[in-house]
């Protein structure tokens, strides 16, 4: 089944908000074994969202919206689409009950034009919203689907999740199903798990095996077509074992792992605790340790010393180092180290500091970090060097302050 995602609004053209609608849509789709061909933006106008549906309707045998369902003037979607299929509306008293109901529960009056919000085509049926007004419409015309989705992401994934995916397996039951099962490795570059996986990819077929690295990771991706879900994770199951046997010391976690949850299962499992003393990276290591749930049971705590200043009072850093050194310094680094351990008293204690963008300064140049790692008895400092964006350089710190973490941890 050809699959066309039609994402609409005048703020996604001006490039105001990320499109996250249209990546969550198309990964859950070609997951489901839908060939996603197109993906198209188009703004609030109904004649080039018209122009866009028609053009949709001529390529693709399920089109997808997203957005412009909301009561406002500038909501056209329902209304363009109703237009092309030729189908009138009329008021859907349990839509509406529904969106009244929604109202009092918030304590919130309802708007005369939320009832254009209850207004569905003739012969398309409602998915309802359970966590916004909008709803949804599921509408067959002329031997083509039309999906209509709210814009607001959480009202949208809602909406799949519940009614719009397992309706649409229900209803294309026969075309089977693609699996994506991803291993993430570290510790390793991209040539040396290409050069140790290449019999196996060469040899492969189904499931199909994908490299691609990022901030400092590797990735393998496995993707298995079948039939349906257990014969799709039967085939992932043999493959995974058979890329682990060339690659299973880099391998740390398997699909939405993190490096930040699998250092939390290392201190876990040792009973260990961590503190983080941050500069450059302006607090996102301890921000990445902390989306983990449960990282209270390891981590104490962390401070943000950004200034000398802060660095002296907090962490005890000697006047004298930073005047020699300077604060980008592995000299720094150690002080910081040891003396956020000292002072949250925890077992580990780790610390960066660096330049991340995008001007050098105290003659450091931009991308020059050091991180540090106190135990009891020693510390470990690692220089490195990022040539990305502040914004980027800033995550790919805070990943290799925790990945060196998690290495210290594990060589302990
Ligand atoms: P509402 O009832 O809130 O008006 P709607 O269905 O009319 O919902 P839009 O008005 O198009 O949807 O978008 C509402 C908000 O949803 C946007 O301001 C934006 O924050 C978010 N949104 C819309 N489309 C997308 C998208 N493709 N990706 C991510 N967020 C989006
Ligand atoms: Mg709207």
């Amino acid at each position: 089944m050809k699959v066309e995602i039609v994402t609409t609004g005048t703020e996604l053209l001006l490039g105001e908000i990320i499109n996250t609608n249209v990546q969550y849509l198309s990964r859950k789709l070609n997951s489901m074994g839908f060939d996603v061909l197109y993906h198209t933006t188009v703004g609030d106008n109904p004649e080039r969202m018209r122009a866009v549906l028609e053009q949709a309707m001529a390529r693709a045998d399920i089109i997808i919206t997203s957005g412009g369902l909301g009561p406002t003037r500038g909501d056209i979607t329902k209304e363009t689409v109703a237009e092309l299929c030729q189908a009138e509306c009329y008021l859907d008293l349990d839509t509406w009950g529904r969106i009244d109901a929604y109202f009092r529960k918030k304590g919130r009056l309802c708007s005369a034009n939320n009832e254009k919000q209850a207004l569905v085509p003739v012969g398309a049926e409602v998915l309802q919203n359970e966590v916004g007004t909008a709803p949804g419409l599921w509408l067959e015309y002329a031997g083509k689907l039309f999906i209509l989705l709210p814009g607001p992401p959480s009202e949208l994934m809602d909406m799949c999740e519940k009614q719009l995916w397992p309706r649409l397996l229900e209803r294309f039951a026969d075309q089977g199903i693609i699996l994506s099962r991803t291993l993430h490795l570290r510790g390793v570059g991209e040539s040396l798990v290409a050069e140790k996986l290449d019999a196996v990819i060469m040899a492969q077929t189904n499931p199909t095996i994908a490299l691609y690295a990022r901030y400092g990771e590797i990735l393998v991706r496995l993707t298995a077509k079948a039939a349906n879900q257990d014969k799709a994770v039967a085939l992932l199951d043999a493959c995974e074992a058979e890329v682990r046997q060339y690659v299973a010391e880099y391998v740390y976690g398997v699909d939405d792992d993190s490096v930040a949850a699998c250092l939390g299962r290392e201190l876990l499992a040792r009973g260990k605790t961590i503190a983080f003393a941050e500069s450059c990276s302006g607090g996102l290591a301890s921000s990445l340790v902390t989306d983990v749930p449960g990282s209270s049971a390891y981590l104490l705590g962390s401070v943000v010393t950004y200034t000398n200043m802060a660095k002296m009072k907090l962490l005890n850093v000697q006047e004298e180092t930073l005047n020699r050194f300077s604060a980008v310094s592995r000299e720094t680094a150690c002080e910081m180290a040891v003396g956020v351990r000292r002072l949250l008293g925890s077992d580990m204690g780790v610390s960066i500091t660096g330049n991340a963008g995008p001007e050098p300064s105290e003659g450091k140049p931009v991308g020059l970090v050091y991180i540090a790692v106190a135990l009891e008895d020693v510390v470990y400092c690692q220089e490195h060097h990022f040539s990305s964006t502040r914004t980027e350089n800033k995550l790919r710190i805070a990943q290799t302050a925790i990945g060196m973490a998690l290495d210290k941890l594990k060589e302990e």
